[in-house]
């Protein structure tokens, strides 16, 4: 069973992630959109970092809506409150118990999902962080490593697509040939929910 304390770890480990790929996230933002995903991202996740730390949710739930409620509230960019509504949406499904499954938290992530692509009206094969995540959430059921690869695979699969949503659509075929940011910092995401299970 996965507690509060497994989605700090989470948290901590994608603010960590986050931190270190900062800088590729801005340059990859750089070729198809304006050069500031690293720093959007990072803004919000030491925003998250320190809500957590002051407040100390102490269910599964609490953690990711508090965290979700960061990110939409300090980001400006298109990612702020797509990721904000990922992890609020996730939060809320997993309601108020102290202990969710592996299960569960798959089923969560789906809804929250979901609700990005909802929100942002984006569908797989767009090159957005969906073509990161529902390849995640796909493949969470056969664990949180096979996740992490599913993600990575699915950003890396973004690079010969055309975009048709955010920023990077403006340039039609010329965002051909370049890695999606978001779909790229999505992968960190997920990458961290495994090392969060290690
Ligand atoms: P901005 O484009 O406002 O500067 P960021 O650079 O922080 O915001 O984030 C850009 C990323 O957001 C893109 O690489 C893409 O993955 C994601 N994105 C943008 N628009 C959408 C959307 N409508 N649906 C899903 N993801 C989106
Ligand atoms: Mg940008
Ligand atoms: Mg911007």
């Amino acid at each position: 069973m996965l507690d509060a304390d497994f989605f700090r770890r989470w948290m901590a480990a994608a603010a960590a992630s986050v931190g270190r790929e900062a800088q590729r996230l801005t340059d990859l933002d750089s070729a198809i959109g304006d050069a500031d995903h690293g720093i959007n991202m990072q803004r919000g996740f030491t925003a998250v970092t320190a809500a957590l730390a002051e407040e100390a949710p102490n269910t599964p739930g609490a953690v990711l809506i508090l965290a979700g409620r960061q990110l939409i509230s300090k980001v400006g960019g298109a990612s702020g409150p797509l990721y904000g509504t990922l992890l609020r949406r996730t939060g809320k499904a997993l309601g108020e118990a102290a202990e969710v499954s592996e299960g569960q938290l798959a089923a969560a992530l789906r809804d929250g999902v979901d609700g990005v692509m909802k929100l942002g009206g984006a569908v797989p094969g767009d090159k957005t962080m969906i073509d990161a995540l529902v390849p995640a959430v796909d493949a969470l059921g056969e664990g949180f490593a096979a996740a992490r690869a599913a993600a990575e695979q699915g950003a890396e699969a973004t690079i010969p697509l055309q975009a048709r949503k955010g920023r990077a659509s403006y340039l039609g075929e010329r965002s051909i040939g370049h890695q999606d940011p978001g779909a790229t910092s999505s992968a960190l995401l997920i990458a961290g929910l495994s090392a969060a299970a290690e």
